[in-house]
């Protein structure tokens, strides 16, 4: 087998040879641990049969582990500069596409209907760069790929709010937005010591496993988000008073409001961080006729 990338030798190597130089505006910090690659490799239960997609390879060290484990992997990466680094340290995998492209901007069910076809197991795993983790994983669940889940690294105060539960302090519209497509669970914790540079947050690994379909059905998706968002718009205030000041007209419609409460069988007088997903559909859906 070939020497992994993931070694803080074999990376700094790497690293000197092209003379690159890290790009903070772009996350870059990479992996130098094998043995957490290939728990990412687990938790994400890639097989020979698994087409994988990753976002921002950097200099392989990920991708490797997921072309030796992976039918095919395809991975899009934001940076040129990494595109012939990609192309040298990669050579020995056949499996490998690289998509020189922002992955916000690509169309990502067109790479799967082109690169993937006839595989029914898709996945995405990805050691995320921090400042556009929420953004990368909306789009994916929002577009509803057809993907079996999701397994990333990202900044452990994200998993946590990710995986939160009702009324605790971390839960909040983002809990809420991906348990609605995903069962979510934090399944690692990561320090700092494995990555070159060191970010400055701890970082945590998250498996996302998409339900078959929403975990509450709403009349409407885009006004039970809009509910959602609403309710957690200040922390400390009720629900009443937080979709009163953010949904549209709220304040001429406080009676409309009360009423949709009543008959969802929620207390005016509790804070959003206190609601189950079922509670915010019901909720948004008894709204609904008083907003459209
Ligand atoms: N996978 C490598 C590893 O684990 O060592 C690198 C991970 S590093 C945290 C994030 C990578 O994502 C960098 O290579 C960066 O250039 C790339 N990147 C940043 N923004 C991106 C975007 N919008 N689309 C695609 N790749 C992006």
């Amino acid at each position: 087998m070939n020497k992994d990338i993931a070694t803080p030798i074999r990376t700094r190597a790497i690293l000197e040879r092209y003379g690159f130089s890290f790009k903070k505006s772009l996350g870059q910090n990479f992996l130098i641990d094998t043995n957490i690659l290939q728990r990412i490799v687990d938790f994400a239960e890639i097989g020979e049969d698994t087409g994988t997609i990753e976002i921002g390879p950097g200099i392989g060290a990920l991708t490797e582990q997921l072309a030796r484990n992976s039918k095919k992997v395809v991975a899009f990466e934001i940076d040129q500069r990494l595109l012939p680094i990609l192309s040298d340290t990669l050579s020995p995998y056949e499996n490998v596409k690289i998509i020189h492209k922002d992955v916000l901007e690509a169309d990502v069910q067109a790479v799967i209907d082109q690169e993937f076809a006839g595989m029914d197991d898709l996945m995405v795993v990805a050691n995320l760069p921090y400042y556009v983790t929420t953004p990368i994983i909306m789009k994916l669940l929002e577009e509803q790929l057809p993907i079996r889940g999701i397994v990333v690294m990202l900044q452990k105060e994200v998993a946590n709010r990710i995986s939160a539960s009702p009324g605790t302090k971390e839960y909040g519209s983002l809990s809420i937005a991906i348990q609605y497509y995903t069962h979510a669970e934090t399944v690692m914790i990561v320090p700092k010591t494995v990555f070159v540079p060191q970010p400055n947050v701890d970082s945590a690994v998250i498996r996302l496993t998409r339900r078959e379909k929403p975990a509450v059905l709403v009349k409407d998706e885009n006004f039970f988000f809009q509910v959602t968002r609403s309710s957690f718009a200040q922390r400390r205030k009720t629900i009443l008073n937080n979709l009163t000041s953010q949904l549209p007209d709220g304040k001429q419609k406080k009676e409309e409001i009360l009423s949709a409460l009543s008959a969802a069988d929620i207390e005016p007088t509790r804070r959003g961080e206190t609601l189950s997903l079922e509670e915010f559909g019901r909720l948004s859906d008894e709204l609904y006729t008083y907003f459209h």
